[in-house]
């Protein structure tokens, strides 16, 4: 059976992991989170207690790493030299260190070969930043999955406080700014639509509406 590849880029907070995983969820594909390899990055490069910033000192820490993506029950797992990080990559100083990490060429290419493997050998939605321009230029499907600031920084806040994090909506919204500007305005893999991806707004939808919108771009692309 042909193997279909939907790429779904966008900025942080529009929904992508929780639209993106629904979706894979009723296709039957395999949910890819990429945004989990760079956070696992970041977590190493925090943890030698590095300056994400510094590029030596990132790129010094990759011949000492080994970054997994594995499956339980359905769920994505992340696993930093055998331990697994899923949880502990889940703070607002870890989104910084991944952002920061995430601009280096040669952490990029480090990730290339996990992100296409995952795609050569299932069906798979596939969210990140750069899946439709760099990753799988050929995905079958591409969207560009966006909202308003606002709106991305109210469900952040909601998400992160779900999980129990004291965080603060204002403080949220400029964390979310500065990470975009460094997503948009990096020399590699910059944030930006495919030429060829679909765009969908979802400020004003609920996330059913943005699943049900998703899952229409998909088939009506694929017949699937
Ligand atoms: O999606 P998530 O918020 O988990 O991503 C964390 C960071 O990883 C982003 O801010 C972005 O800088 C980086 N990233 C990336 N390319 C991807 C996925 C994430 O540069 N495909």
């Amino acid at each position: 059976m042909k193997r279909i590849s939907v790429a779904i880029d966008g900025p942080s907070g529009a929904g992508k992991s929780t639209i993106a995983r629904a979706a894979a969820k009723t296709l039957g594909f395999l949910y890819v989170d990429t945004g989990a390899l760079y956070r696992a990055i970041g977590l190493a490069v925090c943890r030698r207690g590095y300056d994400a910033f510094d590029r030596q000192e990132v790129i010094s820490v990759l011949p000492d790493i080994q970054v997994e993506l594995r499956y339980l029950l359905d769920m994505q797992r992340v696993y930093l030299n055998g331990e697994d990080v899923s949880e502990l990559i889940r703070t607002p100083q870890i989104a910084q260190f991944a952002s920061r990490v995430s601009s280096v060429q040669e952490v990029r290419d480090f990730l290339l070969g996990i992100q296409r493997d995952m795609a050569a050998k299932n069906s798979v939605v596939m969210d990140g930043r750069d899946i439709g321009t760099v990753i799988l230029p050929q995905a079958d499907v591409k969207i560009f999955l966006t909202a308003s600031a606002e709106k991305r920084a109210e469900r952040r806040c909601a998400e992160l406080r779900e999980k129990g994090q004291d965080v603060e909506l204002g403080q949220v919204l400029a964390d979310m700014a500065r990470r975009d500007s460094l997503d948009a305005g990096r020399a590699v893999a910059p944030l930006r639509q495919a030429p060829d991806a679909v765009l969908l707004d979802t400020s004003d939808l609920t996330l059913e509406e943005s699943i049900d919108a998703v899952l229409r771009i998909i088939r009506k692309a694929q017949d699937v």
